[in-house]
């Protein structure tokens, strides 16, 4: 439908709020049932929990996935060609969905997420609502996805069962992700791990439209189902390279971002490890509470943050408990251990971006025996250079086995060379791996790693080869 063929809801989207040049289109409460609300994929199985939640609200949402040269020439022509590249991306990625001809473009809104940290990431709204005026989209509504109250519409609200139910979500997605990475690629039967996983979000969805699915017990008890039904899947046991994907969160999950990584590293034989998406949200909860010890002030908001990091890690506690009955498996770590993990590699006050976490990460894949490691840079992010790629060095100090490589993505990086730096990673895997040498899967947290360096070593504490100022 032509875009300037507007209803009576169209015609509300269109008188704008605010001043200056790029005017916000409000979503209204009379938009909701009418419109469909596209975003971006990141993480595929936590977002299909997430788009399942919103439309069992009354929701009409729909994820992207559209790819190729198309999105990424829509983003350069309308985001400056310094902008991060995880936002050119999105942004392409929705001028073409727009101008794709599937959308009745007076009943279409675009939903994008704001961080509200100091990073870019919250001012993506501001240059896509940029973008679209520039593109003649400038009536389209954009809804800003944020937990912080940063910008509010009548017709999008996120109700506290929402917010249950989208964390539980996370975990749920988590666990899923975790246990089909290390059932696929042995499976027997091609698929196996993929088919799990679709029944169990629409088992799992199912319950939550029940308002059911998101006590702890219930939690409890769907991943022990889980787990088993994981465990049962006929597998052959044979050694591959365990891998281990870190990096900036958009780059890290989307296979649009990455150049389909996960698919890339399965082709070449490999097992994959990713950390969850719920470590990333308990950082940015603790980043209030670490900043309330380090500079002082905002305690009431630190402790009402460290009381909800709290439970969702009683969450997290749920499914990694049910994912370690079964000795075949490695759990995701405990949020606690992993920010221990940090502890003389990198300061807690390290918060832009992935900040300490990508650090910790690394650390934690090393430990868990996923010590080849892909670090995932995008095109922009100085944070993430820091705490990724600018880390390796002071990890291998104290996680010798790490075999660490860092791969930018870019609009005009190639595939290809990105493809041939990762071989090249693989092959010092490969060769570690016939020597006997890396570490083993079942390692637990706090296990004892070959040639790791122990927590109370005094080279594990840089601080310890600082000059005296005595
Ligand atoms: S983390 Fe990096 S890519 Fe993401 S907004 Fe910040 S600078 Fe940009």
């Amino acid at each position: 439908m032509s875009r300037t063929r507007r209803g009576t809801v169209g015609m509300a989207a269109a008188q704008t709020l605010g001043s200056g040049r790029i005017p916000r289109v409000p979503f209204t409460k009379e938009m909701k049932d009418e419109y469909t609300i596209l975003a971006p994929i990141m993480a595929p199985i936590h977002f299909a929990f997430i788009k399942n939640i919103f439309t069992n609200a009354g929701y009409r949402v729909e994820l992207l996935d559209n790819c190729g040269q198309n999105v990424v020439e829509e983003g350069l022509k309308y985001v400056h060609n310094d902008t991060c590249y995880p936002a050119l991306l999105v942004i392409g990625q929705m001028l073409d969905a727009l101008r794709s001809g599937k959308y009745d473009l007076s009943k279409t809104a675009l939903l994008m997420s704001q961080t509200g940290g100091g990073c870019r990431a919250s001012n993506y709204i501001f240059l896509l609502r940029r973008a679209l005026k520039k593109a003649g989209f400038d009536e389209i509504p954009v809804i800003s996805f944020n937990l912080s109250g940063l910008e509010k519409n009548s017709g999008f609200r996120l109700t506290l069962p929402l917010i249950y139910q989208m964390l539980a979500g996370l975990v749920y997605g988590d666990g899923l992700m975790a246990l089909s990475n290390q059932v696929k690629p042995y499976e027997r039967e091609k698929g196996a791990a993929a088919s799990l996983v679709e029944a169990w979000i629409a088992r799992i969805t199912g319950q939550f439209n029940r308002k059911k699915g998101y006590s702890m017990k219930e939690m409890g008890d769907n991943f022990s189902r889980m787990a088993a039904d994981f465990d049962a899947v006929p597998r052959d046991h044979v050694p591959k390279v365990k891998v281990g994907i870190v990096g900036e969160i958009y780059v890290k999950y989307a296979s649009l971002g990455n150049n389909n990584l996960e698919d890339f590293l399965a082709s070449q034989d490999c097992e994959v490890m990713v950390p969850g998406l719920l470590d990333f949200m308990l950082y940015t909860l603790d980043g209030k509470v670490e900043n309330h010890k380090l500079y002082g002030g905002g305690g009431a908001d630190a402790r009402i943050r460290a009381a909800i990091g709290k439970y969702i890690m009683r969450m997290q506690d749920v499914m990694i408990n049910a994912i370690a009955a079964y000795p075949d498996f490695v759990p995701p770590s405990r949020f606690s251990h992993t920010k221990s993990l940090a502890e003389g590699v990198i300061g807690a006050g390290c918060q832009m971006g992935e900040g300490w976490l990508l650090t910790a990460e690394m650390v934690e894949l090393v430990e868990k025996g996923y010590g080849n490691i892909v670090c995932t840079q995008p095109f922009g992010c100085l944070p993430n250079h820091i705490c990724g790629k600018g880390m390796i060095r002071k990890i291998r100090e104290t996680e010798p086995s790490a075999n660490i490589v860092p791969i930018d993505y870019d609009p005009s990086a190639t595939r290809v060379n990105q493809e041939n730096r990762i071989k090249l990673m693989l092959a010092v895997a490969r060769e570690n791996m016939d020597k006997g040498q890396g570490t083993p899967k079942k390692q637990k947290p706090g296990d004892s790693v070959p040639g790791r360096l122990d927590r109370s070593d005094p080279r594990r504490r840089w601080w310890s080869r600082l000059p005296s100022h005595a």
